[in-house]
């Protein structure tokens, strides 16, 4: 079953064995899917392009390796370590490392896959990569974070470098396993490359607002769609419904209100913590302490005044929002949920996680005239920074936290424009295809211009 996009596929047998051959890895062809639902109306008008767009297909490079570490008890411990160097038509491989049990080679490569889009869309020069493994940080001791961090390393750090490939972090995987990473690859190849890795401690060129920028570049982006549509003048009283509750929901959640909206949820995989009034300030920092100090789960807060939490809950159906922005991970907004928001009245989605809403949610947003924001534009904040990190690092220089969030919002209001720019390229065209689009031409002519690489 392939929907819009069999005409092309049909048109080119090749494409249609990469849907036979990768059949068992689901959610790369998920993405695939969707970008090539988008860019079907262009490679029809310029069917040379299909070869190029064939050729993102196949990752240049797959990494897979060994990560033997030791537990606290002093058992031997053995995850799988990935890293898939996708495209670097545009610059050094570039995306974030993930460490959560789910992660496999599939995961990989759509996330992969939406990075190189991402990445273009930023204008910054920038490649795409993600990796990760398979390791489960939750409940791990801080000893047993750095060891893991240590040895995968020992094996990723023959393979990346500041101008071949740069990791961040992704879920799971935040300024303490960076820092651990970064100082075994120091260890080992013995020069301070800082550009390496992005997301670094501010103590060791780090740059100003890398943690608050796929929350804050969120934010800006949602404030683009709904100034720029008729949804409304501001998003003064938009009442938000937020999924997730690491760096991207807590940031984001920070950034609404400092533009008057209204946070009202949480989630982790236990359930969603909602509060009527909007959570404050204050409620960040105690939020964030939980998260980052404690480490500790969202029910532990369920007894304080104002708070509601609901064990086993997703946000979309507590209460009824004007904006849902899913900020956990892929797939967590299905057809059912879909339904709900939109009933509740909902007016905008943007993803603040890496495709979280399925292609049925997404078709029903569609159907509805919600506005929606597909997180290969919305997200796009984090990896931006990640990209003047990269900058800053190769001046040997630090700018302030004013200069780099101007840039950040410079970046993500003409990311809006080019997404309104590509949706105007085809008949019926949206946001979501717009960043298709544009993600999809500005690497497929710099890979065009380079030859058959
Ligand atoms: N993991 C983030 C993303 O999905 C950031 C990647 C980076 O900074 O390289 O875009």
């Amino acid at each position: 079953e392939v929907g819009t996009e069999t005409a092309i596929l049909e048109s080119f047998d090749d494409m249609m064995g990469v849907f036979q051959r990768d059949a068992h890895e689901p959610e790369f062809l998920q993405a695939v899917r969707e970008v090539l639902a988008s860019v079907g109306p262009l490679l029809e008008k310029e069917p040379e392009k299909i070869a190029t767009f064939r050729r993102i297909l196949e990752p240049e490079r797959v990494i897979m390796f060994r990560v033997p570490w030791i537990d606290d008890e002093g058992k031997q411990r053995v995850n799988r370590g990935f890293r898939v160097q996708l495209n670097s038509a545009l610059g050094p491989y570039k995306g974030g490392l993930r460490f959560h049990p789910s992660v496999n080679l599939s995961i990989l490569k759509f996330l992969a896959f939406e990075q190189a889009f991402k990445n273009a869309l930023t204008g910054l020069p920038l490649g795409a990569g993600k990796g990760g493994a398979d390791f489960d940080p939750k409940g791990k001791s801080d000893n047993e974070i750095m060891r893991f961090c240590q040895s995968y390393m020992t094996e990723l750090c023959r393979h990346i470098g500041p101008r071949t490939d740069v990791p961040a972090g992704d879920i799971g995987v935040g300024g303490r396993e960076i820092g651990y990473m970064y100082g075994q690859y120091k260890r080992i190849v013995g020069r301070f490359d800082a550009g390496v890795l992005t997301g670094k401690s501010m103590s060791f060129g780090g740059s100003n607002i890398r943690p608050e920028a796929t929350g804050y570049g969120l934010v800006y982006f949602v404030d683009q769609m709904v100034t720029r549509s008729d949804i409304a003048p501001s998003l003064k009283g938009l009442r938000c419904a937020l999924s997730g509750s690491g760096n991207v929901a807590l940031f984001a959640a920070e950034k609404l209100l400092h533009f008057g909206a209204i946070p009202q949820t949480f989630s982790d995989s236990n359930g969603t913590l909602y509060c009527e009034k909007g959570f404050t300030e204050e409620d960040l920092e105690m939020l964030t302490e939980l998260k980052n100090v404690k480490r500790g789960r969202l029910s532990e807060l369920a007894d304080v005044e104002g708070f509601e939490y609901f064990h086993g809950s997703k946000p979309w159906s507590v209460a009824s929002f004007d904006a849902a922005l899913p900020c956990a991970t892929q797939n967590e907004v299905d057809l059912e949920d879909a339904e709900a928001l939109v009933k509740s009245g909902v007016m905008v989605v943007a993803e603040g996680a890496n495709m979280p809403s399925t292609p049925e949610a997404i078709a029903h947003f569609e159907e509805n005239n919600v506005q929606f924001g597909p997180g290969k534009a919305a997200n796009a904040g984090g990896v931006a920074v990640s990209g003047l990190e990269m900058a800053q690092n190769s001046m040997g220089i630090q700018w302030s936290r004013e200069e780099v969030e101007e840039r950040l919002r410079q970046i993500m209001v003409s990311i809006y424009d080019k997404c309104s720019e590509g949706s105007k390229m085809v008949d019926g065209g949206s946001l979501r295809m717009g960043a298709d689009i544009m993600g999809f031409v500005r690497v497929a002519e710099a890979m065009e211009q380079q030859g058959l690489v």
